[in-house]
């Protein structure tokens, strides 16, 4: 019998419910259970492709080319599970394919309605997915704050789970803030109070309930919840700040809250086994070095944005027992006052990320260019990717004005030019290249040393690629185009072989690099920028 666990969050977002989903998955995980995670985003996008990453950070691609939410990279990381697009549902996925239905006919004759309409069919996607993953434990996060108007038909359709797969095998998770007065320094339980009585106006009494504090609850505060959520105190855990947030399935694990919700879905308690995860934490929070990275980019306002690169990069930080400090620049301000590059000088490495448009792509090219002349070490991603080729066309095959037709379609050199099967295309959603493709690493290069075989799959989204008709000149000039598609006629990464470490790559790698597994692009990134600034040889990594 498949369970299901529902993780709701009050008073407002942002309140780490991500990772407290990926960390319950953890506790159920290292004890032998098998877990899949789903995400619900309320708005009525159909994915999250169409969204700005500038408010809703980063897009996570998965493996299929789900174009989904942040939080799926939280939980791949947390669990390293490859999860697939139909783990992030919307509004906008769920009401598409009931108006399908009924366009169709299945509901002949009948007045279609969010109840029971709209509910069975988000049931039917829980159960599906429970189905076709094979686990044990389906968790589903609810995104939003309980009390959001398009939240209710979710919250409804899980109130009536219980009633249809029992009380032991589902289980009701609420997390809400516990803030703490600056004036008094006292532990204000109030508002979780209130949301704890919204969930149970629509019907939902939590289990459990996980308050999200500065610091650890008092017994008082403890005492409160467990009163006015009526549920015993040891059913009240809280998740405070942690250094890392790897921390956090040890520290609500050492609370008790793993065998607790083992108990309650009537599963025997084993030991869980945090072997390798506590030393990758333990090299997260106890570095022997340090690095400071450049990420010069277009949505630096918003770390979100970027969040599953910063994670790689602190992966591969890990890996060398190294702090990794991000430091996150607009481009534009390296257009707007072009003495301001040499502030690169001031960093170990510098990394270019994805991007989409114009704007900031001067600046980044300024960026790019400092790295290779100074020999700093460089990384770029998909649109770092691009923005190298160009400066490198620019600058060193003397190709003037040389560009992408994404940035100036009338460039005189368009070294990087639309794929030719997205020329077309007139809708955004869903239509760029996306999810994982084989690349294939020509051997004796820096890209196979570092990935150690021939074939790789990594994850893409892009439109835009390098133009074959100046692959030449670019060659000739002394760019290494050292991974290809498996026809050969996609440029996939690129490197200088007389620099200390410069190399990027179409694809992102960030997608699939996990705690105590970095992605290689990322590993050797920050193992080249830490030897140099131990002053070592620059590394081979053969
Ligand atoms: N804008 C570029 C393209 O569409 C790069 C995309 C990206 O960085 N993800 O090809």
């Amino acid at each position: 019998m498949v369970k299901y666990l529902f993780v709701t969050g009050g008073v407002l977002s942002s309140v780490g419910k991500g990772i407290l989903t990926s960390s319950i998955g953890k506790m159920l995980q290292s004890r032998g259970l098998k877990v899949t995670v789903i995400k619900i985003d309320p708005y009525v996008n159909v994915d999250a492709g169409t969204m700005n990453p500038y408010m809703h950070g980063e897009v996570f691609v998965t493996d299929d080319g789900g174009e989904t939410d942040l939080d799926l990279g939280w939980y791949e990381r947390f669990l390293d599970l490859s999860l697939k697009q139909e783990n992030n549902i919307t509004t906008g996925s769920i009401y598409k394919a009931v108006i399908e239905k009924e366009r169709r006919g299945d509901f002949l004759g009948r007045c279609v309605q969010i109840i029971p309409h709209v509910t069975n069919e988000i049931k039917s996607h829980f159960r599906k997915i429970a189905r076709t993953s094979n686990a044990e434990v389906v968790l589903t996060e609810v995104g939003g704050t309980v009390g959001d108007i398009e939240g209710l038909p979710f919250l409804e359709a899980i109130r009536q789970m219980r009633l249809e797969e029992g009380f032991e095998n589902t289980l009701y998770v609420h997390v809400a803030l516990v803030p703490i007065l600056d004036v008094t320094q006292e532990m204000k339980t109030k508002p979780l109070q209130h949301s704890v009585n919204e969930l149970r106006r629509i019907g939902i009494q939590p289990d459990t309930i996980v308050a999200r504090s500065p610091k650890m609850i008092d017994a008082e505060a403890l005492r409160k919840i467990a009163l006015f959520g009526t549920i015993p105190e040891n059913a009240v855990f809280c998740s405070y700040n942690a250094e890392s947030v790897y921390q956090v399935p040890l520290i609500l694990d050492s609370q008790g809250m793993g065998d607790f919700i083992c108990q309650r879905l009537n599963y025997a308690c084993t030991r869980p086994y945090f072997v390798q995860w506590k030393e990758f934490v333990d090299a997260v929070v106890k570095p022997e070095h340090e690095l400071n990275i450049a990420l010069v980019g277009k949505y630096a306002g918003l770390t979100d944005s970027y969040v599953s690169m910063g994670e790689a990069l602190r992966h591969g930080g890990a890996a060398n027992k190294t702090k990794i400090c991000i430091t996150y620049l607009e481009a534009e301000k390296f257009e707007q006052d072009p003495q301001c590059i040499s502030e690169l000088n001031n960093f170990d490495g510098v990394f270019v990320p994805y991007g989409f448009g114009p704007r900031g792509t001067e600046g980044k090219m300024a960026a790019a260019k400092f790295a290779r002349e100074n020999d700093i070490p460089f990384l770029g991603i998909c649109y770092g990717f691009q923005i190298a080729t160009i400066e490198f066309a620019r600058n060193v095959c003397g190709l003037k004005d040389a560009n992408s037709t994404e940035i100036n379609p009338n460039t005189p050199h368009p070294v990087i030019d639309l794929m030719p099967e997205q020329r077309g295309i007139e809708n955004k959603g869903a239509t760029m290249r996306l999810g994982s493709h084989k690349v294939v690493l020509e051997k004796g290069t820096m890209a196979y040393n570092l990935y150690r075989t021939q074939e790789v799959k990594e994850r893409h989204r892009h439109r835009f690629e390098v133009n074959l008709d100046y692959l030449d000149v670019l060659c000739k000039n002394g760019m290494v185009y050292s991974g290809k598609s498996a026809d050969g006629r996609r440029m996939e990464t690129l490197e200088l072989p007389d620099r200390y470490f410069y190399f990027a790559s179409q694809f992102h790698g960030e997608f699939r690099s996990r705690p105590g597994r970095p992605s290689p692009e990322y590993y050797g990134f920050i193992t080249a920028c830490l030897n140099r600034k131990l002053g070592k040889p620059k590394p081979t990594f053969s």
